[in-house]
């Protein structure tokens, strides 16, 4: 049973509301317990999206209302499943974009969530591994390195995280959806930054230290933007150099707005869509062009039901370039099998 079921479980016997938070698949394992803090997505106008729709409207709960959450949530959990709470030890904050809370909001509530599990779970030696949140390039420019060490940090030098946890512990990993470095692409996916932004906001989750997981969409912008797409996103990934780069390419919902953008490029005969084996190809180009050390995640729709990668790989570690040439190539060998 996921984190997930257990919230709709709880849901309205606990008096809060279950909503979507669509994490990601490496936070939807036995390890890891969902705590809400958000739902909906802040943003909410990527042309290509509609995970979260225009029912689900953004908001942040107040913090009674998130501890009480996260209260009943452990309690249900240690009073049904003691034996699977023990092996928790990560915590997902969603939904989308929990990191836009404002910051005083974000801290007290990571680090409620943190001694609440280390309390519910362990003995007070054994702190949970990782806490990790989603976050979009203008919520890291706005909170900036003052902000965001503190996220990371867990609190202020008076009220250190160490005193109440016995560890350094806060916000660790962001996964961030790029989805690309080129602006005509990023434009066009209403994503509303531009590469030289979402660079920016890399080198602060750099500088203070919190890990980024990277999720680029190949396919997206077509085949007009294709060169674009691929050199300035490898140009951006190698210069913030993420610790895990997704790669979930572009699944055309009908009736988006990308979907009748696309329509329209197509019936002016100005754009169109890439093949799966363009995808596939555009896909090995940006992986060929990585020169860090990272793990590459490239899964099929049993992961992303939401993306489509027309050539799988699953999590695949790299070192540099080298080895993201060899991967490049396992991926060409692959879609020449298929296509
Ligand atoms: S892709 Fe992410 S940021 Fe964009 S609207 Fe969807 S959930 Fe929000």
């Amino acid at each position: 049973m996921t984190m997930m079921s257990v919230e709709s479980k709880l849901a309205g016997q606990l008096g809060y509301s279950t909503v979507p938070m669509n994490p990601p698949p490496a936070e939807k394992t036995s390890t890891v317990i969902q705590f809400s803090l958000t739902q909906g997505c802040s943003h909410n106008r990527c042309t290509f999206c509609s995970i979260y729709g225009k029912d689900n409207k953004y908001k942040v709960k107040k913090l009674p209302e998130f501890k009480k959450h996260v209260d009943s949530v452990l309690s249900h959990l240690k009073k049904n499943n003691r034996g699977d709470l023990s092996k928790i030890s990560r915590i997902f904050l969603g939904a989308g974009n929990a990191l836009s809370a404002n910051t005083s909001v974000l801290l007290e509530a990571s680090q409620y969530a943190l001694k609440a599990l280390q309390e519910a779970s362990h003995s007070k030696y054994e702190i949970p591994r990782r806490l990790a949140i989603y976050g979009n390039t203008h919520d890291i420019l706005k909170k900036g390195q003052n902000d965001m060490k503190l996220l990371h940090c867990g609190g202020t030098c008076e009220h250190c995280s160490i005193d109440s946890l016995g560890e350094r512990r806060g916000v660790d990993v962001v996964y961030w959806g790029l989805e690309s470095g080129n602006d005509d692409v990023l434009k066009i996916a209403g994503k509303g930054y531009t590469g030289n932004q979402a660079s920016r906001a890399g080198m602060i989750l750099n500088n203070v230290k919190t890990k980024i997981s990277a999720m680029i969409m190949p396919g997206l912008g077509g085949k007009e933007l294709s060169e674009g797409h691929v050199k300035d996103t490898v140009n951006l990934l190698n210069h913030i150099r993420p610790e895990w780069v997704t790669f979930i390419g572009l699944k055309v919902e009908p009736k988006t707005p990308y979907a009748r953008w696309i329509e329209r490029e197509e019936a002016k005969k100005k754009n169109r869509s890439l093949t799966s084996a363009e995808v596939a190809e555009q896909t090995a180009q940006m992986i060929e062009g990585l020169d860090f050390e990272t793990t590459i995640g490239l899964h099929g729709d049993d992961i992303h039901s939401y993306g489509y990668n027309p050539v799988t790989i699953g999590s695949v570690e790299v070192d540099g370039r080298y080895d993201s040439y060899k991967v490049a190539d396992i991926i060409r060998k692959k879609a020449k099998k298929i296509f």
